[in-house]
C-alpha cells in the first residue's frame, strides 16, 4: 500500500474526506438514548395515571436492550417487559433492577433462574405448574401476571379455561407459592382504531378481571394497551378502559409510529435509530447499464451509481428495492436487487463520480430521524412494518449508543 500523491491526477474518484479517521465503524445503527428518554416521557404523559412498562424484547427491537432499558428507567418507565426469561436474565446480569416481566415460555424455560433473579412471569396455563414447583424448591413466592386471550388467538387462557386457571392460581397463592400481581391481555387490531374488535377485547378483559376478583385474587396491575392502544385511547369513550393500571409499550419507545398512516412527529415521538454507512464506491454509467443480480434494473439514461455496503446480511430486506437512501442531502432509491453485502443507489444524474463531488466517503443514511428517510418508508418498499425494519438489523452492524442531550442540559426525570 503506497501513499497517494495528490499532486498527480488520479483516474479514480478519491474519498471526499480523504482517508477519514478509522475510528468510526464502517456501518452502524446509531441509537440516540436522548430520543428514547424523550419518547418515554411522552408516553408516560399520555398514559398517566397508568404506569408504563417499556417493552425491550428482541434486544429492544434491535436498539440494544441494556442501554435502552437503562435510559427508559431513567426517564421514568416503571417496569420493563420482555418475551423470554433469557432476555430478562440478560438485563439482570447487566445490573438492571427494575420490575421485569417475561411472558412467553416453553417447557425448557428456566423458571428457577427467573425467580432467583426476581423476574415476574406471565402465566397463560400450564406454566403455573413448573413455576409453583420452582417457587417451592427455592422457598420463595413467584410474582405472576395471568394472561387471558380476549381475541388475539395466541397465548393467554381462553375464556373457557380462565375460571380454572384463576382457581388454580388462587390455590397456589393460598399456599404462598405465587402472588398474582397482574392480569393482562394483548390487543389484535389496535393499529386500526376504527375496528370494533378492540372494544370487545376490552369488554372481555373486564369480565375476566371480575372472574379473578370473584376467586379472591387481587391483581393490582391490569394491563392491555400496546403502542397503538395507548395512542388510540384518547379517542375512546372511556380512555381508562384501555389504559387501565399500566400500558406495555414497545415500538413507540423507539420513536416509531404504530399506525401505517401517521408519522412519529404527529405522535410526538422521535425515531431513535439511524442506520448508516458511507458510499464505498461511485461510478458513472451509460444508459443500458444493468444493476445487481438478475439485472432487474437497467439505467434508462446515463447516471451515477453509488455503492453502499449494507445488504441483507445486515438486515436490509432483500425485498427492499426502491427503498430510500439519503446521501449529501438528497434522498435517492435503491435500484436492482439488494445483495447480501451491498445495495446500489441511483444518484439520478451523470458525472457525479468526478473527484470534485467527493462522494466516496459521503454519509449514506437508510433511515433515521428528521430529514432522513424513515423506517416506515423502508417498510413500505419491502412490504413489511417498521417494527421489522429496526428489529432485523443484524449483529454484523454495531450498535453505537449516543446521547444527543448529554451537553444540552436536558431535564432529567
Ligand atoms: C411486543 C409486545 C408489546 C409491545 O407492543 P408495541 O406494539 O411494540 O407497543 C406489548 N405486549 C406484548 C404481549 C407484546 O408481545
Amino acid at each position: 500500500m503506497g501513499t497517494v500523491n495528490r499532486a498527480e491526477p488520479v483516474p479514480f474518484p478519491l474519498p471526499g474526506e480523504a482517508f477519514p479517521r478509522p475510528a468510526r465503524p464502517e456501518r452502524s445503527a446509531v441509537v440516540d438514548l436522548a430520543a428514547v428518554r424523550a419518547n418515554v416521557r411522552r408516553i408516560r404523559e399520555l398514559a398517566a395515571p397508568a404506569r408504563l412498562m417499556a417493552v425491550v424484547k428482541a434486544d429492544a427491537y434491535g436498539h440494544g436492550a441494556v442501554p435502552v432499558a437503562r435510559a427508559a428507567v431513567q426517564a421514568g418507565a416503571d417496569a420493563l417487559g420482555v418475551a423470554h426469561v433469557a432476555e430478562a436474565l440478560e438485563l439482570r446480569a447487566a445490573g438492571i433492577t427494575a420490575p421485569l416481566l417475561a411472558w412467553l415460555h416453553t417447557v425448557d424455560t428456566d423458571f428457577r433462574a427467573a425467580l432467583a433473579r426476581d423476574v415476574e412471569l406471565g402465566v397463560s396455563g400450564w406454566e403455573l405448574g413448573p413455576i409453583a414447583e420452582a417457587a417451592r424448591e427455592l422457598g420463595g413466592t413467584a410474582r405472576i401476571h395471568l394472561k387471558i386471550d380476549t381475541g388475539l388467538g395466541r397465548n393467554g387462557a381462553t375464556a373457557q379455561r380462565w375460571p380454572e386457571l384463576v382457581r388454580w392460581a388462587a390455590q397456589a397463592e393460598a399456599e404462598g407459592l405465587v402472588r398474582v400481581v397482574g392480569v393482562f391481555t394483548h390487543l389484535a387490531v389496535a393499529d386500526e382504531p376504527s375496528r370494533p374488535e378492540t372494544r370487545e377485547q376490552l369488554r372481555r378483559f373486564r369480565a375476566a378481571v371480575d372472574v379473578a376478583r370473584a376467586a379472591g385474587l387481587r391483581p393490582a396491575l391490569r394491563h392491555a394497551a400496546n403502542s397503538p392502544g395507548l395512542f388510540s385511547a384518547a379517542g375512546l369513550e372511556r380512555p381508562a378502559d384501555m389504559l387501565l393500571d399500566m400500558v406495555r409499550v414497545g415500538v413507540s419507545v423507539y420513536g416509531l409510529s404504530p399506525f401505517p398512516g401517521r408519522s412519529p412527529q404527529q405522535l410526538g415521538l422521535v425515531p431513535a435509530m439511524t442506520l448508516r454507512s458511507t458510499v464505498s464506491a461511485v461510478k458513472d454509467v451509460p444508459a443500458g447499464q444493468g444493476v445487481s443480480y438478475g439485472l432487474s434494473w437497467v439505467a434508462e439514461r446515463p447516471t451515477t451509481l453509488a455503492l453502499v455496503p449494507l445488504g441483507y446480511a445486515d438486515g436490509v430486506p432483500r425485498s427492499g428495492t426502491g427503498g430510500p437512501v439519503r446521501i449529501r442531502g438528497r434522498t435517492r432509491p435503491v435500484v436492482g436487487r439488494v445483495a447480501m453485502d451491498q445495495i446500489v443507489v441511483d444518484l439520478g444524474a451523470p458525472g457525479l463520480s468526478a473527484p470534485e463531488h467527493g462522494l466516496v466517503g459521503a454519509e449514506a443514511v437508510l433511515f433515521g430521524a428528521g430529514e432522513h428517510p424513515s423506517a416506515s418508508a423502508w417498510a413500505d418498499a419491502a412490504g413489511t412494518i417498521n417494527y421489522e425494519i429496526v428489529t432485523r438489523v443484524s449483529g454484523r452492524v454495531p450498535r453505537v449508543h449516543v446521547d444527543t442531550a448529554a451537553d444540552s442540559g436536558e431535564e432529567q426525570a
